[in-house]
């Protein structure tokens, strides 16, 4: 039976999805699961290992289940698994059982930790070796927490019964009962452990952060055989001896989904924060910018990197409109009234809800409206919200390219908020360039399918894949340049405003 469909599963946040693609990149059959998030402390956010595994497991029996005999379970080629990057799961691999909740990549608890190892001088180092800001958001710092605070995993640890995993591993732990403890270099790099140049795991901070090397997974390239799947689980038996090809974290996954092979090809995601990556080919760009490099993906002996920055707010700043303004009654009435006039009338908001990211790192920044004049409507304000999310976009493209020294062709875009006619538009006209949207936006799980159907030979080479990218429009700017950079200016000296604003302490 000729095998012509790649199954994927995406592990994110908030849900569990499992998608089975066609040859084409179409979507056959989806199915998702919602699953629980635990706030115990304030800044602090977990799940739990098993629900993110059987929610996992539950969206793709609802994935097999819906084909009735559309597609037989021997057209199935290969899995591949994307998923929520830096959480931290540690368990007993004797029994399976983790040993602690979860830690979530938005957990704040180690913080104070982060902050206390720059005193000690050690941002720039771990800098160096890993492409990373030393931040909370890691996952080398929540190993560590674990480590300290949960007697048995210490105790493990000295039996060598202590695994850790990102949320691939511990899928792919489980999904081929515990034969391959692996993680993929994209997901490695996000551990703040992990040497980018080297591929491999790094001694020196291992031993700085006190972390037993035995606990760590085998880095892998990303579009490999991870093992074959085993009957046992629930739901497992139906694809049992299924070959795991694919594994991915999922910011990657979708620069890979949106085809962007080449270096300076550049996708943003417009969902609650915005995600921006662009392929640095197979160097590594050092950033002098604040953005943070890692590897993209390896597939087979080629590895390619990635330059990434990212906006905590943007389709957020839509929501906040609606939820806590009452301005709006829905994220598509912003759109309207977006477009119901020409331009902000001289408005600019900030959105530093949270502080600002790169290239600002203010995290004293709060939000702030300015330039509003007596004839201000909420239109100028929607239209504010809106623009807000295109130049923030622009600041993170602008001092990628500085970083890279690469011009990027055009934009790829994709997540919730693309939908967003106008949004595009303006985006088109603040960067000068075109902006493209592709019909299917599940660029996350397409490209670990992609991944997963290149290892298998489901697709012989990127080219393939190329042409499968079917798009739904491209933006092109029509806004004079002398306009556009008028608008930039602005929007940067409301930036300011918003600077250091909270005092420290
Ligand atoms: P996440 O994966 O971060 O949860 P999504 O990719 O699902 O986010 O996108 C959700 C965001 O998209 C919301 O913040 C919402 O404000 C925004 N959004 C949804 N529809 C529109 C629209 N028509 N115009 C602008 N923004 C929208």
């Amino acid at each position: 039976m000729e095998k012509r469909y790649v199954l994927a599963l995406d592990q994110g946040t908030t849900s569990s999805r499992a998608i089975l693609f066609d040859r084409d990149g179409g979507i056959v059959a989806r199915a998702q699961k919602e699953f629980e998030q635990h706030y115990p402390q304030s800044g602090w956010v977990e799940h739990d290992p098993m629900e993110i595994l059987y929610s996992q497991m539950n969206a793709l029996e609802l994935v097999l289940g819906s084909l009735d005999g559309r597609v037989g379970i021997g057209e199935i080629a290969c899995l591949g698994i994307t998923n929520q990057r830096e959480t931290t799961i540690l368990w007993d691999k004797a029994s399976g059982r983790p040993v602690y909740p979860a830690i979530v990549w938005q957990c704040r608890r180690t913080a104070e930790l982060c902050e206390d190892l720059k005193r000690r001088g050690l941002a720039e180092k771990i800098k160096e070796k890993t492409g990373l800001i030393l931040d909370a958001y890691f996952s080398g710092t929540k190993i560590k927490w674990i480590l300290d605070h949960v007697p048995a995993a210490r105790q493990l640890a000295a039996q060598e019964r202590l695994l850790f995993g990102t949320v691939e591993t511990w899928l792919i732990w489980n999904f081929t009962g515990g034969a391959s403890h692996v993680t993929d270099y994209s997901n490695a790099s996000r551990t703040m452990l992990f040497n980018v140049d080297r591929l491999c795991w790094d001694e020196e901070l291992c031993a700085l952060l006190e972390i037993p090397m035995s606990i760590l997974p085998k880095p892998v390239p990303s579009g490999a055989f991870h093992g074959e799947v085993v009957a046992g689980l629930i739901g497992l038996h139906e694809i049992a001896g299924l070959p795991i090809t694919g594994a991915i974290g999922d910011q990657p996954a979708a620069l890979f989904g949106q085809a962007c092979f080449r270096p300076g090809q550049a996708k943003n995601t417009y969902g609650t924060g915005c995600f921006l990556l662009m392929n640095t080919g197979t160097q590594r760009v050092k950033s002098e910018h604040n953005l943070l490099t890692g590897v993209a993906w390896g597939l087979g002996n080629e590895v390619e990197y990635a330059i990434e920055g990212s906006a905590f707010n943007a389709g957020s700043v839509i929501q906040w409109l609606r939820d806590e303004l009452h301005l709006i009654d829905s994220a598509a009435r912003c759109d309207e009234l977006a477009e119901s006039v020409p331009d902000s009338g001289g408005v600019y908001l900030v959105p530093a809800f949270t502080g600002l990211g790169a290239p600002y790192w203010d995290m004293y920044a709060r939000g702030t409206i300015v330039g509003l004049t007596r004839g201000t409507s909420r239109a100028h304000i929607a239209r504010a919200v809106v623009e807000c999310i295109a130049y923030q976009v622009g600041d993170l493209l602008e001092a990628m390219s500085a970083d890279a020294g690469i011009c990027f062709p055009e934009l790829r875009v994709d997540g919730g908020a693309s939908v967003s006619n106008i949004m595009m538009q303006i985006q088109a006209n603040l960067l000068q360039t075109a902006v493209n949207r592709p019909r299917v936006v599940e660029t996350t799980a397409l490209g670990a399918a992609y991944l997963a159907g290149l290892t298998a030979g489901v697709w012989s080479n990127k080219d393939e894949l190329q042409q499968n990218r079917q798009i739904d429009r491209v933006f092109v700017p029509d806004l004079p340049r002398e306009k556009r950079d008028r608008m930039v200016t602005d929007w940067k000296r409301a930036v300011e405003r918003s600077l250091e604003w909270e005092t420290p302490g």
